[in-house]
């Protein structure tokens, strides 16, 4: 029976990166994925004849370990992403300004500035309101963080008298655009906490599409690193339950049966999936029932491809009050293959999970027809991507369920952006996970 220092259940960003920090300090491991193409929500793959990827994904110009781990692949970030200078926000219905360019990932001031800018959108009064929004957000998640995340976005906005105007042009599509949710519906402290670690970096508040698929350019890479530090990385290949052995965790048993032995298990999957493997075991552990009971969220997308581009620039953009959160044009960055091509990911998510594909498009269509948009005449070819328990619920009241990576059964740690680290269902919350998890390993004193 094959026997590691650790096994790895999940080959995303939390998985390879454990991997990796383990294989290159000498610990022998395995990275057990169970679809066929690694990467997880950070994977791009052939999908019935068209190249798909989880969803289109910004880098953020202040992440840092991210960047870390893949330097240690070989890949400098600067190679591998399209820095954006401005980001785009259609507006509903209007014929002669489409859109605005603000910045709001750019940082919280030079949104402010972008918004001031927009006079014949924003009155003065809309970015006063704005300003004290802003600024008690920051203010009120640097001295109680929890405390915010009892307000939804909408309740902080009616706390601070932020204006219609203000909410519509410059929060919703933030809180949309960003995380799919409605301000109705998405924690106060995931808002302002996405944006305050740009504060004290400015000089790097920037964001950027990736030139390339996901699993090429950031998977791939990792998994290489692993396998040059004699380490495995397994596809296909689905973890059922652990293997428990007097208390303590000793391996993992695999879909038909086999199992693969360890001294630790790192169970690197995204949420719904760690929530399977544990229930199996800890159900009644009062110790992981924080995990059990943080909720679940859905992603999904549509990916489109045209005779020609749609967009004259490859950019983010926003489409509040219409189901296209945030989209991009992709022909000159990450799909270069094809002519025209459109990565959108739709909010509510909820509405089009169980939405036949066809009917996504057409919705997608006459939205995008109000946005100023024709995605009909020049359409080639398109897909769904669904992620139906990917991620942790962003809605007020769940962070605090969030559970460390350490837990309370000898040898099982876990890793994923929904466990408890500064990010919030991130990339670079991904990694620093599964950097702590290698850590609690490496750290621990052999008996
Ligand atoms: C549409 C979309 C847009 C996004 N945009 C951004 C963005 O712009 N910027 C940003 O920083 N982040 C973005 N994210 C979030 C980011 O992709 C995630 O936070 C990050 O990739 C999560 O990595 P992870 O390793 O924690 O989990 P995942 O990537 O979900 O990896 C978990 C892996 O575990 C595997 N697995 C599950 N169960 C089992 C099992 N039983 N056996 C074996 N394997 C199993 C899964 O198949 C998966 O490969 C976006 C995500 C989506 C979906």
């Amino acid at each position: 029976m094959e026997e590691f220092d650790a096994i790895i259940v999940g080959s995303g960003l939390a998985g390879l990166t454990a991997a990796l920090e383990l294989s290159e300090n000498g610990k022998s491991v395995i990275v057990l994925e169970k679809h066929r193409v690694i990467g997880g929500r950070t994977a791009s793959w052939d999908e019935n004849g068209m190249l798909v990827e989880s969803g289109f994904h910004r880098h953020i110009g202040y992440y840092e370990a991210l960047p870390k781990i893949l330097k240690k692949a070989g890949v400098d970030v600067d190679d591998i992403v399209q820095w954006e200078e401005q980001i785009d926000i259609r507006i509903k219905g209007s014929k002669d300004k489409a859109t605005f360019g603000i910045s709001p990932i750019y940082g919280p001031i030079d949104t402010l500035k972008g918004a001031f800018g927009n006079n014949d959108i924003l009155t003065l009064e809309d970015k006063l309101s704005l300003a004290a929004f802003f600024t008690n957000g920051f203010l009120e998640y640097t001295k109680n963080p929890d405390k915010l995340d009892e307000y939804s976005v909408r309740q902080f906005a009616d706390k601070y008298n932020l204006s219609e105007n203000a909410l519509h042009y410059v929060v919703i599509p933030l809180s949309a655009g960003v995380f799919f949710l409605p301000p109705e519906r998405y924690s106060a402290k995931v808002f302002f906490g996405l944006f305050l670690p740009g504060i004290p970096r400015f000089y790097k508040l920037r964001i950027g599409g990736y030139l390339g698929g996901m699993t090429e350019i950031l998977a791939k890479p990792l998994a290489k690193q692993i396998i040059k530090n004699k380490g495995t990385v397994r596809t296909d290949t689905k973890v059922t339950e652990l293997i428990m052995n007097q208390g303590k965790v000793g391996g993992v048993k695999l879909e038909g049966g086999s199992e693969i032995m360890a001294k630790h298990v790192v169970v690197a999957a995204n949420l719904g999936g760690a929530q399977k493997i544990l229930k199996r075991h800890f159900e009644t552990d009062k110790s992981f029932e924080n995990i059990f009971a943080l909720p679940t969220m859905p992603a999904v997308t549509i990916q489109m491809e045209f005779k020609k581009p749609i967009l004259p620039v490859d950019r983010t953009t926003f489409g509040p009050l219409t189901s296209l959160a945030s989209f991009a044009e992709q022909s000159r960055s990450t799909f270069r293959h094809v002519p025209g091509r459109l990565s959108i990911i739709l909010t509510p998510p909820e509405k089009f999970l169980d939405m036949k594909d066809e009917d996504i498009l057409k919705h997608v269509q006459k939205d995008a027809k109000e946005l100023g948009l024709d995605l009909e005449t020049e359409l080639t070819d398109y897909r769904i991507v669904s992620h139906p328990e990917d991620f942790h619920s962003l809605e007020p009241n769940n962070d605090h369920l969030r559970p460390e990576q350490k837990t309370s059964i000898h040898g099982l740690l876990l890793a994923g952006d929904y466990t408890r680290q500064p990010f919030f269902a991130t990339m670079e919350g991904a990694v620093i996970s599964g950097m702590n998890a290698a850590k609690l390993i490496l750290d621990e004193k052999e008996p």
